[in-house]
């Protein structure tokens, strides 16, 4: 199988916080060398893009605009296909700046956007989401991830919270993340390359590699970031490879075109 287009999951493949995993902008330059389709998928909605951009380059990452997919555009897209117009931004306030064309706020939205509140977490503005859905608002997720991976151990992500609400007011959210077959498919825009002649590389085996499977990709674990052996086993998800981390992609995918 020749991979004509790669997806590149950001946090816990390429770096971990503030520290780029070892060897990995090496991998990424040789893959583009290869004269690859690279797309730098994440589920971060703590910021936003202009801030990963600058992230990404600071770590020593060669990262086009135009390359990034964040669930934030997707929800936008969500947004205009549904004719929300008025919305409630649960997120940090950093992550605003990329739904310029959105009105924020009052007490009757067509939307509760949901994305990371971190810290902020707690009951009034759990409840406040809440009182909005009861009242007929579309839950819309920017991802449902179960935990991440901080400096100081497994953290919580936004996807509990989904899940409370969810419970709270007996509905179900439009989810844009990975693993939503959407959002895969939004990362091949533009590459001319079908979802069969594409991998997605990431450190989560249920929204990373779960969801290049459904969505027709080969999926590719690291062993870095959040990666744990007991969850690749309790998913029931077998992954298309697994490697120590993306210093030994480039080599999986020349041995992947040697074979028929
Ligand atoms: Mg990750």
């Amino acid at each position: 199988m020749t991979v004509r287009a790669v997806v590149i999951d950001l946090d816990g493949v390429l770096y971990v916080e503030d520290e780029p995993v070892p060897g990995a902008a090496d991998a990424v330059a040789s893959l583009r060398a290869r004269g690859l389709a690279l797309r730098f998928a994440t589920n971060t909605t703590s910021r936003p893009r202009r801030r990963i951009l600058e992230r990404l380059h600071r770590l020593g990452f060669d990262v086009a605009p135009e390359e990034l997919v964040t669930p934030a555009a997707l929800a936008v897209r969500r947004c205009a296909d549904r004719g929300h117009r008025t919305v409630a931004l649960v997120m940090k306030d950093d992550l605003r700046e990329d739904f310029p064309d959105l009105v924020d706020g009052g007490d009757a939205v067509d939307a509760v956007i949901l994305g990371d509140c971190g810290e902020d977490f707690g009951y009034a503005l759990l409840n406040r989401a809440f009182r909005l859905l009861m009242d007929g608002a579309e839950l819309i997720a920017l991802q449902k991830n179960r935990y991440w991976l901080t400096p100081d151990g497994l953290s919580l992500d936004v996807g509990p919270f989904v899940a409370a609400l969810e419970y709270a007011a007996s509905t179900e959210a439009f989810v844009v993340g990975k693993p939503a077959p959407a959002f895969f498919a939004a990362a091949l825009d533009g590459t001319g390359v079908t979802a069969a002649q594409a991998a997605m590389v990431g450190d989560d085996v249920e929204s990373d590699v779960g969801g290049a499977l459904h969505a027709g990709m080969a999926g590719i674990l690291v062993r870095t970031g959040k990666f744990r052996e007991e969850s690749v086993r309790a998913a029931g998800i077998r992954p298309t490879a697994i490697i120590d981390s993306i210093a030994e992609l480039p080599a999986l995918l020349d041995a992947a075109s040697q074979r028929p």
